[in-house]
């Protein structure tokens, strides 16, 4: 079951102007009337999971499905060489600053199919070892402790790297997708 496309629109344009108000939190940089957001500042959530998503509505639609309860961060963009968007352009530096401060087990790629998705997923996934707090201190640790690197890198590796199951159709605006097939991506989600 999918929205029409009109009942979309008006559903997003509402949240659009809901959304004009808020400001991102100062963590995970979801569109909000305060900060830390009301998702940060909950400590019942899973701190093993965090979730990447390009945009606000994003989370939005995630936690419609009720399957997801770890944490999340806001891009605010997908990578676009093509229009002159690289990782300077997308929220890359806050990302890293965050996981310096967190311990998460699994990192979500929520992130829409496209071909700025694809691009987007590709980079994330090259990189991510690189904006690990671990990896850094690993590299340092190396020239001191040359016992210290295979320790550190079990650490980075226990951390796994996911992506949505596809079953969204290809191009796609996540926040138009029935809640079901989000549900059902998420719980089929696989190693990248
Ligand atoms: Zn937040």
């Amino acid at each position: 079951m999918s929205l029409p496309k009109e009942k979309g629109q008006s559903l997003a344009k509402s949240i659009e102007v809901a959304l004009i108000k808020c400001k991102p939190c100062s963590e995970c940089f979801l569109l909000s009337d305060i900060s830390p957001c009301i998702i940060c500042s909950d400590n019942n959530r899973n701190n093993e999971l965090l979730c990447v998503v390009e945009s606000s509505r994003d989370v939005f639609a995630i936690e419609n499905t009720k399957e997801y309860n770890g944490y999340y961060f806001v891009l605010g963009n997908l990578l676009s060489p093509i229009n002159g968007i690289g990782p300077n352009e997308i929220r890359i530096n806050e990302m890293m600053k965050y996981l310096e401060k967190k311990t998460f087990m699994e990192i979500i790629l929520a992130i829409s199919p496209s071909t700025e998705g694809e691009t987007t997923m590709q980079y994330l996934a090259d990189n991510l070892g690189n904006f690990l707090p671990n990896s850094t201190q690993s590299l340092k640790h190396n020239v001191l402790h040359g016992s210290e690197e295979v320790e550190q890198k079990q650490i980075i590796q226990s951390i796994r790297i996911t992506r949505l199951a596809t079953g969204i159709p290809y191009g796609s605006d996540m926040e138009y997708t029935a809640s079901n097939t989000l549900l059902n991506a998420f719980k089929r989600r696989f190693q990248v």
